[in-house]
């Protein structure tokens, strides 16, 4: 049942939002829901029965909704539809129309326009898949399809071509043929399995699908991405992690892009896939208004790490249709790891990249460190901007003396 924020314990306020990013770890709290018991709320399949889907609830909930909210959530249906759990919903400011968890979830009347640049499948995953749901674009790995369905829906998502099948797409993965394909083709060591999300399958659905896939000889390694931690911690269970904790190695890429995204809730569901001896990283996506800013960056990474996760990759906005709104500059994503590399702890830098337009793959992007370099010297600087030499080895031979001096630094 939906409350008014009014009636909201003390204890339990709706998300407040503190100025600038918040290092606390603070509960979602029950919010709009303060009188669904405890059992219900901790219930992940409650918590997606419950899922906002419609106007008229953001319209009770969000007094504040803007026209362009208005009318992106009707037209939400025909594109990438609109769901937000009762526990992410109440992590919006709602008197912020600017809350960077607002703008990831809520849709936009600008999510209608398309650059021309922008495409449906920017990666080109359509065009490397060789059997419905299973995508081969880099040599020893897989994608591996498992559901068009997520806890939530991101606005920006890289494959609302068929997540949520607004747009028709009629997804269908064909697990024999996908696990069929992995059989068959001995060079594929490690499969991804993603989707929409892989934790929405239920225990028995999910162990059964890797059950099956380490039983092929060849794969090695299996990987999970899945938002899931982050809109939808109830669904961590103890039971979940005691059944992934029989198919190591397997590792778990979440996906967070904000501060205020990490709760105590978040917090104790990654310590429990970390206690299953789950190594955990985490992928985000720079967003405009959300995170493209170095001091809020600086503030999630080093959140993610008390979490335990790693940032792996920081990924610049693909080149989705409907996504301008949400696009910040390359230019921002260099600075942003200008101002953390050197700054933080190595481990809580993640890599930045670009997927190539089209279907090119990840290509990493960074601040240029080495500002120029011959056969005997490379002219480096560091994160202060000071300049060093450093003597190139000459392969295969020791080096004794001291090598020429760059006389015509030549700029890499
Ligand atoms: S959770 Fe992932 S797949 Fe689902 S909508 Fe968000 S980005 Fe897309």
């Amino acid at each position: 049942m939906l409350n008014d924020v009014s009636s909201c314990p003390p204890d339990e306020p709706p998300a407040s939002c503190p100025a600038g990013p918040d290092r606390e770890f603070r509960s979602a709290g029950r919010g709009y829901w303060s009188d669904v018991s405890a059992t219900d709320w901790n219930d992940w399949r409650w918590q997606l029965k419950h899922r906002i889907t419609r106007l008229e609830q953001l319209e009770r909930l969000l007094p504040t909704l803007t026209p362009e909210e208005r009318a992106g959530s009707v037209l939400a249906n025909h594109k990438l539809a609109m769901a937000i759990t009762p526990y992410f919903f109440n992590l919006i400011d709602p008197a912020d129309e600017h809350c960077p968890i607002r703008r990831q979830v809520i849709p936009r009347l600008e999510e209608t326009q398309t650059a021309a640049w922008e495409m449906t499948d920017p990666c080109g995953e359509d065009s490397h898949s060789p059997v419905p749901g299973l995508i081969h674009r880099y040599p020893d790995r897989v994608l591996f399809l498992v559901t068009d369905r997520c806890a939530a829906y991101c606005r920006y998502c890289t494959r609302s071509r068929l997540v949520s099948n607004a747009a028709g797409y009629d997804f269908h993965p064909e697990f024999d043929r996908q696990i069929g394909y992995i059989e068959s083709h001995p060079e594929v060591r490690d499969v991804l399995l993603s989707g929409g999300d892989p934790l929405l399958l239920s225990d028995d659905k999910l162990g059964h699908l890797l059950g099956r896939l380490r039983a092929i000889p060849h794969v090695e390694f299996l990987r999970i991405g899945t938002r899931i931690p982050v809109f939808l911690p109830q669904r961590i269970t103890p039971a979940l992690c005691a059944l992934l904790r029989q198919f190591h190695p397997l590792f778990v890429s979440i996906h967070s892009n904000h501060p205020r995204e990490l709760t105590t809730e978040v917090r104790d569901a990654l310590g429990r896939l970390a206690d299953a001896g789950i190594p955990l990283g985490n992928q985000s996506v720079l967003l405009r208004q959300v995170n493209d800013d170095a001091e809020i960056m600086k503030v999630q990474v080093q959140k993610l790490l008390r979490c335990r996760v790693r940032p792996y990759y920081l990924y610049q906005c693909d080149l989705i249709a409907g996504s301008a709104h949400l696009r910040a500059s390359v230019r921002r994503g260099l600075e942003i790891m200008e101002s953390l590399r050197g700054h933080t702890t190595g481990y809580a830098v993640p890599t930045y990249v670009i997927d190539a337009p089209g279907g090119g793959g990840k290509v990493p992007v960074s601040p240029e460190y080495i500002l120029s370099r011959n056969n005997n010297r490379v002219l480096i600087r560091n994160y202060e901007g000071r300049v060093f030499e450093y003597p190139e080895a000459d392969d295969g031979r020791p080096l004794f003396q001291a090598p020429l001096a760059i006389e015509e630094p030549q700029l890499v």
